[in-house]
């Protein structure tokens, strides 16, 4: 029996005029999704892809592939068949013996769809059908149109028509590539990698940079930034990521500001160095992990001074989540168990015991002006080190 994956997209579907690109760019994905499994073919149909995978991968494995594609909002297992009667109800037949070895099933109920209008049978004739024969050549079991314990659904389209039981959800989304690129400031915690995964979930590629206080941070503080990457690229691709000595910065800060502005100010200067390497690499946004009320550098008053110090838009996807709902997406992606590993972050280095609240901006602004902030940005720039991250 021929097996192939049903992927069914959500929102690019309602998007009129440009729905060839976006299919376009999902397809890519998905191929570069799948390099390591040996795709026989995919193609597109009526607003369904259709994917067949050499058999040597298991159906878990090209699914969890698949599912972390964004702009996918489900996938199936289908057998597909002739668009024939008989042959859409013996391989109904067969996929529910094949269900039947792995899960405890006495009642099902048949849909169907006929894509195809000019079929000779209308749905519930096909559904009468099929459920018969089921019925009659699998013993043990009985329809349950109100809650069965599987559902048979058949696809009848032009050439060939599809069998599936149960619709795997996707992330939904948009194909990565569709909304630009954005420069994601990654440090090692919760926050951050699931900023960055969010707004790759709406179509937007990312890089990153990181901020470190080598010596004062370790070397292994800096692996676990790129073990972060490496689990948010097996959704957003390969990205780059540059990273950045901060310790002069906040050396400089300590001597000559005031002890409660030290987050806010180095905030700032991540921002503008952020900023300039935003443009170096044509990211059309900074995103950031931050979340209103979180910590003390994240009241509004603080959020807004960090704003301030630049030019390109911020993006801030978490700005309105709870802390609870954004470690259950870091769960579920993959990368909290790394986030919580306890190394030491640039900003807990020089974390001042009683940091500002209700930064003023002009206060800040006067702290700034006793740095020659110029001078630092472009010093922290002469040394960055990049790393390149991908999900292999
Ligand atoms: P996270 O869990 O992402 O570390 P957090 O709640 O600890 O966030 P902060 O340390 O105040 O919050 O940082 C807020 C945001 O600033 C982070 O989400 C991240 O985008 C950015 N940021 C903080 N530290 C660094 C760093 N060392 N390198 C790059 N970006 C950073
Ligand atoms: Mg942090």
């Amino acid at each position: 029996m021929k097996k192939v994956f049903l992927i069914k997209y959500g929102e690019i579907a309602l998007k009129g005029l440009n729905k060839p690109y976006f299919e376009r760019m999902l397809m890519q994905r998905i191929k570069t999704a799948l390099r390591d499994f040996d795709v026989l073919s995919l193609y597109r149909s009526e607003g369904v892809l259709y994917l067949e995978a050499d058999q040597r991968h298991s159906d878990e494995a090209v699914i969890a592939q698949i599912k972390k594609v964004f702009g996918i909002a489900s996938v199936s297992i289908a057998y597909e068949t002739e668009t024939d009667i008989q042959k859409i109800s013996d391989t109904a037949v067969q996929f529910m013996e094949e269900l039947m070895r792995h899960k405890d099933i006495k009642t099902f109920k048949v849909s169907a769809k006929r894509g195809f209008k000019q079929f000779h049978m209308k749905s519930p004739e096909i559904c009468r059908q099929v459920g018969g024969d089921i019925l009659r050549q699998i013993n043990g079991l009985q329809v349950d149109v109100h809650e069965p314990d599987c559902f048979i659904h058949v696809d009848v389209r032009r050439n060939n028509s599809y069998i599936y039981s149960e619709k795997i959800s996707g992330y939904g989304g948009l194909p990565l590539g569709t909304n630009g690129k954005g420069l994601l400031l990654l440090s090692g915690g919760i926050d951050s990698p699931v900023a960055g995964w969010m707004m790759a979930k709406r179509g937007m590629e990312v890089e990153a940079v990181h901020f470190h206080s080598y010596p004062y941070t370790s070397e292994r503080a800096k692996e676990k930034v790129l073990d972060l990457a490496k689990i948010v690229s097996q959704y957003s691709g390969k990205f780059k990521i540059s990273i950045v000595n901060l310790l002069n910065i906040q050396q400089q800060i300590a001597e000559k500001c005031p002890e409660d502005e030290m987050t806010i100010l180095s905030r700032r200067f991540m921002m503008k160095i952020s900023e300039k390497i935003a443009v170096q690499n044509h990211c059309h946004a900074l995103i950031t992990g931050e979340s209103i009320g979180q910590v003390a550098s994240q009241t509004i008053l603080g959020l807004v001074a960090t704003d301030e110090a630049v030019h390109i838009p911020v993006m801030r996807p978490l700005i309105a989540l709870d802390k609870v709902d954004i470690i259950d997406i870091s769960k579920d992606i993959g990368t909290y168990d790394t986030s919580i590993l306890p190394f030491e972050d640039c900003c807990t280095v020089f974390l001042p015991k009683h940091p500002v609240t209700k930064p003023k901006l002009e206060r800040i602004l006067e702290s700034e002006s006793l740095l020659d902030v110029e001078g630092l940005v472009e010093d922290a720039l002469e040394d960055v080190e990049i790393e390149m991250v991908d999900f292999l």
